[in-house]
């Protein structure tokens, strides 16, 4: 079996420890010595970190693979310390049937460099309106479904989703969006909507749909999870709902906790994403909520779109930004850097949380656990490049941002599936 063997690295707390991989498992972790017969890696002065889970990527491929392909999104999700991602489920074909869940199947097992999730389709074809046979499902081994892109609209359709997802097991993540509302405005409705002259959208067009789900989940019961949480009202719903008692998480990507519309420099379309960035108090009501509980965890919701697709204007442009480049290295320099979180809190948010709440089967550093980990580089600063990304989407607000912690070595069920190549191992 192959054996790797990390030397010198340290832990969360600072701590040097080893770690030796035998195969696809941790076999031992913490200070090794003797000769052992292995590929040795030196990590003297590298934080060794669990690789990371992201429960919302859109990975393309199929009709989209000009966006992106399953290849480049997990080399990307890689290349960003991710050993598992979400595959969201609006691919073309949509991801709603076996069929698809089987092509998606092929091409992971043909093409990808880390596990992939698949989160299948609440309704046919994201439609809203015809609900899928979950059996097929839950006899595929399904954790959670969706219809990201688009919220269930109608409130009976999404009363049979809730029903027939708890007779089957599957946890609800929704795109909390009530177009009635959002009329698709591609900003957040504001000051700086006026400005740019488009339309916008107020944080009702999410917190009314959150709310209505939390109606349901208190009568119907299972689990809901608010996908990407925006609004500061969303916010107040989901920690009145945890205070009850009720079954709910919520996420919440780097973007809406790093900028909201005051920081878009113009019609610039790379600050044009779905849920839109709000206002500043959102903002302050979104990292409030990271820091005493209410949100549970941090995704990308990596969405990568053409350079042409964005160059369309900011009311053409599609929705979206990629995000698995990056999203360490933001939270690391915004957060832990600053003190503002520790460590162990980053590692919670980007890992251990998605694996407890949806059962992801990911490592998390312990003895006998999967070798699924990251290496990441505290002291040495770069700039975000979107040109060096490996992803196709290079639609990124961060370019050229300075930023710490970005990783260097990752290691997906004991394969090395990114190294840097400016390391010498
Ligand atoms: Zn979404």
């Amino acid at each position: 079996m192959d054996k790797i063997l990390l030397k010198n690295a340290k832990d969360i707390f600072n701590k040097t420890v080893d770690l030796l991989i035998v195969g696809n498992k941790i076999s031992a972790i913490g200070e090794i010595h003797g000769k052992i017969d292995a590929q040795i890696i030196d990590a003297k002065g590298k934080t060794l970190l669990p690789g990371l889970v992201d429960m919302q990527v859109h990975l393309r491929d199929f009709a989209q693979a000009y966006k992106e392909t399953v290849k480049s999104g997990t080399m990307a999700a890689s290349r960003g310390g991710f050993t598992s991602i979400a595959c969201m489920p609006n691919t073309s074909p949509c991801l709603d049937s076996l069929e698809v869940l089987n092509m998606l199947s092929d091409k992971v097992m043909e093409s990808a460099t880390c596990k992939v999730i698949p989160i299948p389709a609440m309704t046919k074809d994201i439609a809203g309106v015809e609900v899928v046979d979950y059996k097929i499902y839950e006899d595929y081994g399904i954790c959670a479904i969706t219809d990201d892109g688009r919220g269930v609209q109608d409130d009976e359709v999404m009363r049979k989703v809730f029903i027939h997802a708890k007779e089957h097991n599957l946890k609800l993540m929704q795109h909390c969006e009530v177009e009635k509302i959002s009329q698709g405005a591609p900003l957040h409705k504001g000051e700086k909507s006026d400005e740019l002259n488009v339309s916008g959208q107020t944080g009702l067009a999410e917190s009314e749909m959150v709310k209505r789900d939390i109606n349901l989940l208190r009568e119907i019961g299972g689990h809901y999870h608010v996908l990407h949480i925006s609004a500061k009202e969303s916010i107040e719903h989901v920690r009145a709902a945890k205070k009850e008692g009720l079954n709910v998480t919520c996420e919440v990507t780097p973007h809406h906790l790093l900028l909201c519309d005051e920081d878009i420099p113009g019609a610039n379309t790379h600050y044009k994403m779905n849920p839109p960035l709000r206002g500043k108090q959102d903002l302050i009501a979104l990292n409030e909520a990271l820091l005493d509980g209410t949100i549970d965890m941090i995704t990308t919701d990596h969405a990568p779109h053409t350079e042409e697709e964005k160059s369309f204007g900011l009311e053409q442009a599609p929705f979206g930004i990629v995000g698995l480049e990056t999203a360490l290295a933001l939270i690391y320099t915004n957060y832990v850097k600053t003190k503002k979180i520790s460590m162990q809190q980053l590692v919670d948010f980007m890992c251990i949380k998605p694996i407890e709440i949806f059962g992801i089967n990911n490592g998390s550093l312990k003895n006998g656990d999967l070798a699924d980990l990251c290496l990441v580089d505290l002291e040495e600063p770069k700039v975000v490049t979107p040109d060096e990304f490996t992803s196709k989407g290079k639609n990124t607000p961060f370019t050229d941002l300075e930023l710490y912690g970005w990783p260097i070595l990752t290691i997906c069920e004991g394969k090395i599936t990114y190294k840097d190549e400016n390391y010498d191992f």
